[in-house]
């Protein structure tokens, strides 16, 4: 049989890239199979170098919710280009998107701009240990928050799919400072905090998570978050890096109406470059270098390309606020029509859906954190992702990830992914 280029490719990358990739979940190592090499994007659809089309549902992780290239914001990014790509100074932009940014949260009162969702977390908890003087922090089991050394600690996301608890590289001491409670878990939160309060510098939580694949708060578990972290002084951390402009214009919080300390932002900001953002009240942000004693920098922070992608982008949602609720409708009625087609074949599966983002759980059981999310079926997920794969349909790599719809879905996009589902389904009986 005739190799693909995607074949020949990767082998190659594995040569010159450890595992072929420059981010471990690209490599397809928990469904199996080679990983496609993308040639082009537009809308809905990634194209592969062997001339294959698909519909995406990975939308890089995140943030092409308006769909790939997008003409609005591949104009706004040829106009920036034109006038340099990097100045290591101020600009317009910068102010432009962070005010669009303030303007969306009212809980972010003033913001810093860096170039990944990482930085992001690693600079808001630094801020936080600064701000406090404390230097524990906790987070929660399957929450993903970027690959900083703290927060490496029973990670989702990569560190789900490879099945390991931490990294090796993340000192003992490091990771001694990082409390992990199971999400979801208000009792065990109380009886931490019963310990811990005077000790924590900040509590961070992906408000929906997305990283076990999704899964949304218990009734009253955010709440008590925000309680008892005010009771205690201690700064709560809502990373909204996925969920920032994806369930609605602005984050999670203003659906909740919980408003954390600080708030972590990222993929959607920065429409397809690389961004991310931390913000919050003035009181702590205005701690951090140079208004205040807590270091935190970057060459390309800020970068006028990134500004012009991630203005243009949310210009474009605000224009369109009132449609996120239709976006999220249709997502529901895909997820219901799968779910049917499931249940007619009797193989067990949960999906959990908020708003544009779901995840197919090969489960028999409700999937409410960790624990939950990582005993159910990988292996099956699998079989399911290459089933789709050969048919057209690009979902995550991994089965503990979301999947993301984005506006450039049509009717048509959906249909033809159920019709995928519904093949793909007829391999996996008995
Ligand atoms: N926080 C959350 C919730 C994420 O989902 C991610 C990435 O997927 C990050 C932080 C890290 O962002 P980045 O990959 O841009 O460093």
């Amino acid at each position: 049989m005739m190799r693909s280029r995607s074949e020949d490719l990767f082998e190659t990358a594995e040569k010159l890239l450890p595992g072929g990739v420059n981010s471990p979940v690209r490599a397809f190592r928990s469904v199996g199979g080679i990983p496609r090499f993308i040639d082009r994007a537009s809308g809905s659809r990634i194209f592969d170098v062997d001339g294959r089309e698909y519909i995406d549902y990975v939308g890089s992780w995140g943030p092409m919710i308006l769909g790939h290239a997008h003409p609005q914001v591949q104009e706004a990014i040829r106009k920036a280009v034109e006038r340099g790509t990097s100045y290591g100074a101020p600009t317009v932009q910068e102010i432009a998107l962070a005010k669009t940014i303030i303007d969306a949260f009212p809980s972010i009162e003033k913001i810093r701009m860096v170039s990944s969702g990482t930085e992001a977390a690693m600079s808001a908890i630094r801020l936080a240990r600064g701000y406090t003087g404390r230097e524990k922090i906790l987070k929660f089991e399957g929450c993903y928050h970027g690959h900083a050394d703290s927060l490496l600690v029973k990670a989702g996301s990569g560190i789900a799919t490879l099945g390991i608890p931490g990294s090796p590289g993340v000192p003992a001491c490091l990771a001694e400072l990082t409390i992990t409670l199971p999400y979801n878990s208000t009792e065990a939160f109380r009886a931490a905090l019963d310990r811990h309060g005077k000790e924590l510098a900040c509590v961070i939580v992906e408000p929906v998570a997305g990283n076990m694949g999704v899964v949304e708060p218990a009734p009253g578990f955010l709440e008590t978050l925000r309680e008892l972290t005010r009771q205690h002084g201690i700064v709560l951390i809502f990373d909204e890096v996925i969920t920032g402009f994806r369930l609605a214009f602005g984050g999670f919080q203003n659906l909740c109406g919980i408003e954390p300390d600080l708030t972590c932002l990222g993929k959607i900001i920065g429409g397809g470059l690389p961004v991310g953002a931390f913000g919050g009240s003035q009181a702590i942000m205005d701690c951090l270098a140079p208004a205040g004693p807590v270091y935190q920098a970057g060459t390309l922070s800020g970068n006028p390309l990134a500004m012009a992608a991630g203005l243009a982008t949310l210009e474009i949602l605000g224009s369109r606020r009132d449609d996120y609720a239709a976006l999220n409708h249709r997502t529901e009625e895909l997820c219901n029509a799968i779910q049917r087609l499931f249940g007619a074949a009797d193989i067990p599966l949960r999906i959990n859906r908020a708003g544009s983002l779901f995840t197919l759980f090969f489960s028999d059981h409700d999937v409410v954190n960790y624990e939950t999310a990582s005993s159910s079926n990988a292996d099956r997920y699998a079989v399911f992702f290459r089933g789709m794969l050969e048919r057209g349909i690009y979902l995550a790599p991994s089965a503990f990830e979301a999947a993301f719809v984005s506006f450039a879905h049509s009717d048509e996009d959906l249909e033809k992914t159920l019709q995928a589902c519904a093949e793909t389904i007829e391999t996996m009986k008995g």
